[in-house]
């Protein structure tokens, strides 16, 4: 009855209380209640812009041995199996107009290091801007920024900042939790969308540990949030180590809905891994990446664990979803 009446909160758009997120995340995987949620989630987060998908990309533009070491990461200076590389201008060009060679692509990530030259990043954003086919956003991913720096990157054409106050961070990571919640108000002062998401997450992880993450992603009112699993990456103190389920991270992404039904705006909402069972419990974006990632060990994650835009769009229309919206917000037909 309890969860009963939270669904039916979150579908008045009501808001549902810390308490209630805790109750949705501590459900167990399998139960009917389970069930329950991830069905309503996705009900809400179809209903609420017509049954339509996003596709974003994402665009690894460099990689040295990161100083904030993160434990999870294949850039940590202390795991790394990567050189010092930075993709070249006609590779970040043709990546650029591969991603969105049909229009269908609603957000592009650039993403760097957490410490980045902002001249280069700068001119990246200004070859992406003049390689793209059609009207799609550009978010920047870098480390820690300044309110001035970000104003430096709206004036370069970035439309938004993906950044996450991560679990674990100042843990698993030498990063301060203030800090990376600082940049993210310091791009919302400088007047550019913020975009995050629950990650990465692990067994450990409690529910009231991610309820406060995700009262967080609601305080900053993300554009884009969603669900992200941490990946055993070989070379980190995570290899072998077991990743949760999908079916788990399904149960997550709807707690994470029926929370967020309450905002302004319902935000986009992601799913990583990408599967179909957390398109059937909220989530409503997928990614494409290209270049060097985070959570892979290949120097060109479209070799391996990177999707391409046609898969994306193809696993969209397998879960039902009638539109993609373009970066415009128009919508066209999957
Ligand atoms: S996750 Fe980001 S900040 Fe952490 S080591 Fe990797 S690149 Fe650096």
């Amino acid at each position: 009855m309890k969860i009963n009446r939270i669904i039916e909160k979150a579908c008045a758009g009501d808001a549902v209380t810390r308490e209630e997120c805790i109750a949705l995340l501590s459900l167990d995987d399998a139960s009917r209640e389970a069930f329950a949620i991830r069905g309503a989630a996705a009900g809400i987060i179809r209903e609420r812009n017509g049954n339509a998908g996003y596709i974003f990309g994402q665009i690894g533009l460099a990689c040295s041995p990161c100083q904030a070491n993160c434990s999870f990461c294949s850039f940590a200076k202390n795991y790394t199996q990567f050189r010092t590389m930075e993709i070249d201008k006609e590779s970040l060009a043709e990546k650029t107009k591969e991603f969105t060679y049909n229009g269908d692509l609603y957000g592009l990530y650039l993403m760097t290091m957490h410490e980045y030259n902002m001249g280069h990043f700068l001119k990246s954003v200004e070859i992406a801007k003049a390689s793209l086919n059609g009207p799609t956003k550009i978010f920047s991913n870098v480390g820690d920024t300044t309110y001035e720096e970000f104003l430096e990157m709206k004036a370069g054409g970035i439309d938004g900042v993906y950044h996450c106050w991560r679990l674990g961070e100042g843990k698993e990571t030498t990063l301060s939790p203030e800090e990376r919640k600082r940049t993210l108000y310091n791009a919302r002062k400088a007047g550019l969308e913020v975009l995050d998401a629950l990650e990465p997450i692990a067994a450990e992880h409690t529910p009231e540990e991610m309820t406060e993450h995700i009262f967080f992603s609601k305080e900053i009112e993300t554009l884009q949030c969603g669900a992200m699993k941490r990946i055993a990456v070989p070379g980190t103190p995570f290899e072998g180590t077991p990743e949760i389920s999908n079916f788990t991270l399904s149960k997550v992404a709807a707690a994470q809905v029926l929370t967020f039904a309450s905002m302004r705006r319902m935000p986009i909402m992601g799913i990583h891994e990408p599967n179909i069972m957390g398109y059937m419990s909220g989530a409503n974006m997928i990614c494409a990446e290209s270049g060097v990632n985070p959570r892979d060990v290949c120097k060109d994650t479209k070799a391996n664990r990177g999707w391409n835009v046609a898969r994306c769009r193809a696993l969209l229309k397998e879960a039902g979803f009638r539109k993609i919206v373009l970066g415009d917000g128009s919508k066209v037909m999957i």
